[in-house]
Parts: structure tokens; C-alpha cells; sequence
């Protein structure tokens, strides 16, 4: 295989699917002829391809820009998934904290989202692969909101549906806007701060959590432990999570916006934020305070773990010190027979709205 003409080695935290973008547009083609010409059985803009590619897929993309192969695996999200996670990664499934990208087709429904002084700055407009992660809401070095949709039609990011004509990534797929123009809203602190804390704790493999040091993979589960909270807290918790919420310092009606129940990795980032913020919040009074407020509010374990939720960590050996589970409540079985909650039926709406544009692919199609 010769190299191609044009060499355009990957920047500093780009994304895998930014720099094969950027590769070919560099050689004037568009991506879908690049990826076909490299992968010819493969339709990778189905697949999220920042995850990474097969070692198989990787040598013929070295061949022809002469780029090591350690350099491409710095792209793939992978290489930082693997330092936060402690199963193997499977290729079939999510994975934690990365956003997901809905795909169907070549159409998505999110999964990535930019800082517009960043790529305005970019002498060429380029995605970070740690735009990827949940936890990312804001751009530390601008001080600004991430922003994960085209401000003037709406569309999800969708740079692989560009053409060699558009000449860089800054552009919105659907509408040609310019996605550089955007101002930027100020970016939440609390969020912010949970977001530098848990990038050092990413680089570093720990940090501390009530003073005692923890493993970023303990640190990310406690997080997600008190999301958990957050989100269940307007629906069936009962007044004493909520009481337990506010002893934390979050006020009783502070915004969390988390009404439609899909997964962290699916929500927007106007929705991820407030989350983050308030789990900071909590975060930060420590386990010790939360125990003693739990147990003050007369709480047991089983009033504060989600089932659905699989609990590892420091997290865990937390909640052992609450009691384990009161007098088993049985649901009454009027329960869900009376009219939807205003939560339910927003949960219901966004399940619907994710579908919808899938779906309008498969009647085009
Ligand atoms: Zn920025
Ligand atoms: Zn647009």
C-alpha cells in the first residue's frame, strides 16, 4: 500500500474519528471514501470508531500515513476507559461514562459535543477525545459550557457526514453552519470542579474521598452512587432521601433536570450538568457526614441503593455502615394503574424522541 500525498499526524488529545476525518479531507476525499478505501468490508461510520480499531485495522491506516501504531492507539477512547474500568472493555456493549452515539445507520443521536473558542482557535477545527466522557460539561481553558448540538438547527454532531468540500470539521452536517460562531454559556463551577478533580484522578489512577485515597474507579462508582440518588429523589424515594439531599447542601428544589431516565452517557450536556454539579456537592461532604445525616434521618441501605444498580468500591463499604433494610415494603397493587407522573411520561417522550429520528432513516430508506 503507498502512502498518501498529504500527512496530517494526530494533535495533542484528538479523537480517533477527528484525525480520520481530518485525513480525508487532507487528501480531498470524502470520509466515506477514505474509511472504504482502508476497510473495504467494514462501514465503520455505523460503529463508534473512537472506541478504537483491531489491531488488524490499525496496520493498513499506518501503512499509508506513517504513523505508529502507538500513536493511533492514543486516540482510541480504550486506552482512558481501560484506566477507569475494571472488567475488559466489550466491544458490544456501552461502556461507562462514554457518551453514547445512537447510531442506526450513519445517523446519531449525540455522543459528541466541543468547546467553540477551542476549535475557533484550531488552526484546524478538531475534536478531543476527551469530549467523549460523561463527566466532561465545560472547557477548563475558556471557562464555557460544552456545547452538543448545532445551535441553529438542533442536529446532533455528525462530522463524519461531511464532504471534502467542506474543507474542516467546524462545520454542522446538516445545516452548514458555522459551528465556531457559537458564544458559549459560562461554565457551572461545582461541574467544572468535579470534572478537573476527576481528570487528575484519571492521570494519576486516585484521589481522595473524605480524606482517604481512593481509586479513580472508586471515585467514578461514588459519583455515580449519588446521581443515582439525585435522579430517583422526585420519584419514589420517599421524604427522608430527599431531607437527606438537602442536609448535604443541595436546596430541596435545586434543578437537576434528569426528568427523562435515560443513562448518563445519553443525556445532553445541559442535563449532564446539573448532575455533576450536585454530586460534587455531595461528593464533597464526605462519607462520614453522609453517614451520620443517613442515620440520623433513620435511612437504611435499601432506601438509598437503586436494584438495578451494581455497587463497587469505597462506595460500598460506605453504605455497610447504614443498616441493611427495613420491613419489606410490598408495592400496592393500585400503584400503576392511576395517571402518569409528569416525570414518567418526560421519560417516555425522550425514549420516543431518540427513536424518532432512527426511525425517519428507515422509511427514507
Ligand atoms: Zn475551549
Ligand atoms: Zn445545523
Amino acid at each position: 500500500m503507498r502512502s498518501w500525498p498529504v500527512t496530517v499526524e494526530p494533535n495533542y488529545d484528538e479523537s480517533l474519528s477527528s484525525w480520520l476525518l481530518r485525513l480525508a479531507m487532507a487528501q480531498g476525499c470524502d470520509p466515506l471514501i477514505l474509511s472504504g478505501w482502508l476497510w473495504p468490508a467494514k462501514r465503520i461510520w455505523t460503529l463508534d470508531v473512537d472506541r478504537g480499531l483491531t489491531e488488524q485495522d490499525i496496520a493498513p491506516l499506518c501503512e499509508v500515513t506513517g504513523v505508529t501504531g502507538s500513536v493511533v492507539e492514543q486516540t482510541c477512547l480504550r486506552q482512558l476507559v481501560s484506566r477507569y474500568v475494571e472488567a475488559p472493555l466489550r466491544p458490544n456493549l456501552s461502556w461507562p461514562w462514554v457518551l453514547s452515539i445512537g447510531s442506526r445507520n450513519r445517523l446519531r443521536t449525540g455522543g459528541l459535543q466541543y468547546c467553540p473558542r477551542c476549535i475557533s482557535e484550531d488552526r484546524d477545527p478538531y475534536y478531543r477525545r476527551k469530549w467523549r466522557l460523561a463527566w466532561h460539561t465545560c472547557c477548563a481553558k475558556h471557562g464555557i459550557q460544552l456545547v452538543d448540538r448545532c445551535t441553529a438547527c438542533a442536529s446532533p454532531l455528525e462530522p463524519h457526514r461531511l464532504h471534502a468540500s467542506d474543507v474542516h470539521l467546524g462545520i454542522c452536517a446538516t445545516c452548514r453552519h458555522d459551528l465556531r460562531s457559537v458564544a458559549g454559556e459560562a461554565a457551572n463551577r461545582d461541574a467544572l470542579r468535579f470534572q478537573e478533580v476527576t481528570d487528575e484522578a484519571l492521570d494519576r489512577g486516585t484521589t481522595t474521598y473524605g480524606g482517604r485515597e481512593v481509586s479513580v474507579f472508586d471515585w467514578l462508582n461514588a459519583a455515580r452512587f449519588f446521581i443515582a440518588i439525585l435522579r430517583n429523589r422526585e420519584r419514589h424515594v420517599g421524604e427522608a432521601v430527599r431531607s437527606l439531599v438537602e442536609r448535604m447542601g443541595i436546596a430541596r428544589h435545586a434543578e437537576a433536570r434528569c426528568a427523562t431516565g435515560l443513562a448518563l452517557e445519553m443525556l445532553p450536556v445541559t442535563e449532564r450538568t446539573p448532575l455533576l454539579s450536585l454530586a460534587w456537592t455531595m461528593l464533597s461532604v464526605g462519607p462520614d457526614e453522609f453517614v451520620s445525616q443517613a442515620n440520623s434521618l433513620g435511612l437504611v441501605r435499601s432506601q438509598l441503593v437503586d436494584e438495578r444498580q451494581s455497587l463497587k468500591g469505597v462506595i460500598v463499604e460506605v453504605l455497610d455502615r447504614l443498616p441493611e433494610r427495613s420491613v419489606k415494603r410490598r408495592r400496592s397493587p393500585i400503584a400503576s394503574s392511576g395517571p402518569k407522573s409528569r416525570q414518567a411520561v418526560m421519560r417516555m417522550f425522550a425514549r420516543l424522541e431518540r427513536k424518532r429520528r432512527v426511525q425517519k432513516v428507515d422509511v427514507l430508506s
